[in-house]
């Protein structure tokens, strides 16, 4: 599995969560898609960028969406799904002018941004139309995020 560790702003490991890369049924192996240590509470992803990041941040669902947009420049947390969201990540991210979050393209995705957007009246909704932050860049790298942005901030 890949091992995906949670540092807080000095570096330090917090907790460590485990994604399967087998395309197989991971329930007829025993484990989630995602693993993560037992009763380990729901953490942001990337928690430094709170602390470095200027007057806005990004959200992403999942943490290797958190790595493409942190590559491309953004100061970005990730959250692994709607469900995780906590009041203690409402004020976390309060103190930001603007909030974009960046939910994938499917119910889940959606509730995911609704539920940010209820929460923060910061929070703008990225509208990405077939693909998630990651398959995105895959097909067309930086821009198409950049120019989303852009059309989002008219
Ligand atoms: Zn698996």
């Amino acid at each position: 599995m890949l091992a995906i560790p949670y540092l807080d702003r000095l570096g330090k490991p917090l907790t460590i969560r485990f994604r399967c890369l087998e395309d197989h049924d991971h329930r007829a192996a025993f484990h989630g898609k995602y693993n993560t240590v037992k009763d380990d509470p729901p953490r942001m992803y990337g928690v430094a960028d709170v602390h470095q990041a200027g007057d806005t941040i990004d959200v992403t669902e999942g943490e290797l969406d958190r790595i493409v947009l942190k590559k491309i420049g953004l100061h970005t947390v990730g959250l692994p799904g709607a469900s995780l969201w906590q009041p203690r990540h409402r004020r976390m991210l309060a103190g930001f002018n603007r909030v974009r979050v960046w939910g994938d393209p499917d119910d889940a995705g959606s509730e995911f941004t609704a539920r940010i957007c209820r929460a923060l009246r910061s929070a703008r909704g990225m509208r990405l139309r077939d693909a998630d932050v990651s398959d995105t860049y895959m097909q067309g790298g930086a821009q198409p995020l950049l120019e989303l942005i852009k059309e989002t901030e008219q």
